[in-house]
């Protein structure tokens, strides 16, 4: 029985599995599992089930059979997956079945233990970024109504994908990790059925750029000097005053958004430090972020700069 005492069989959209080709059996699948998870009210993802259902002998075996089946065998079927569904939803496995929800929220933050990944080239240098003491960043999932929260420490992370689509290592084709055999701790702590291991590595020490480049003297000597010419703390500061002022004052904070795009442009030819790459060393660019402050960096006909009301 399925909660609110509804038969199984009660959905109308279920009425005759004996007409399904094996693609529409998946489909109404997936829609029978996205329909219990809503009246459950789990926090499950329904692809978390799916896949734990799928994975089972009693699934593969239905399936592999269904298009030689009768439809009152096919029916019998369709009732044992339901079952199945059922089932797996009290009894939630505490195994990942690789459905890449946990991916799709977002990518993970590195810790100290993940340092050797990097030096060993198993996760390449342009694939991570660092995020920067005061830096304003959106928590994943719309948690506190999306509003933007600043970090207190610095952040190394995974990339995540343009369109904020989840981890760069996620194959949305497939759903499975690119670097499973390879993937940092904050992934193997991360468990959908239990969060009490990763709420424990929340805990733990996060790797630094210091962690990264303190045998690299040159490296470290630009970061310091770009922390201390361009501060989050610089960036709150003159946008306070661009707030306080009712906008008038826009030069200052225009002003160091420019010079830190400056410094950026300089440190990349001088260094030979490509774009992507700068985003580990420098972090992400002020202009880059003016959409968490609702402003964007707009350039006139003449090659000058100014802010504008990001809509
Ligand atoms: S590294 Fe792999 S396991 Fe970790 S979030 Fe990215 S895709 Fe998922």
């Amino acid at each position: 029985m399925t909660p609110g005492n509804k038969s199984t069989l009660d959905y109308e959209w279920m009425a005759f599995p004996g007409e399904w080709n094996e693609e529409t059996l998946k489909n109404k699948f997936l829609e029978f599992m996205n329909e219990l998870i809503k009246e459950t009210q789990s926090n499950l993802p329904p692809k978390r089930i799916q896949y734990q259902v799928e994975q089972s002998v009693e699934y593969q075996e239905i399936r592999k059979q269904w298009n030689n089946l009768t439809p009152t065998e096919r029916l019998n079927g369709w009732k044992q997956l339901l079952e199945k569904a059922e089932g797996a939803l009290k009894n939630v496995l505490p195994t990942c079945v690789q459905c890449g929800e946990c991916c799709r929220k977002g990518s993970p933050t590195l810790h100290l233990e993940d340092l050797e990944l990097l030096q060993q080239g198993r996760i390449p240098w342009n694939r991570i970024f660092a995020l920067r003491k005061g830096e304003p960043v959106r928590p994943p999932n719309e948690e506190n109504e999306g509003k933007p929260y600043f970090l207190l420490d610095e952040r190394i992370k995974i990339r995540e994908k343009q369109d904020g689509q989840g981890c760069v290592f996620l194959d949305d084709t497939s759903d499975r990790c690119t670097i499973y055999a390879d993937r940092p701790i904050q992934c193997r702590a991360q468990a959908c059925w239990d969060p009490t291991e990763s709420r424990e590595l929340a805990k733990g020490v996060y790797l630094t750029r210091q962690d990264i480049f303190e045998k690299v003297e040159l490296l470290m000597n630009i970061i310091i000097e770009h922390e201390k010419r361009c501060s989050f703390e610089s960036l709150h500061k003159a946008f306070h005053q661009l707030q306080e002022s009712e906008a008038k004052e826009v030069d200052s904070f225009l002003k160091l958004v420019a010079y830190e795009e400056h410094f950026r442009d300089f440190v990349s030819e001088q260094f030979h430090i490509p774009k992507e790459e700068l985003e580990l060393v420098l972090g992400r660019s002020f202009a880059s972020l003016m959409p968490i402050f609702g402003l964007k960096v707009a350039e006139e006909s003449d090659g000058t700069k100014c802010l504008v009301n990001d809509k």
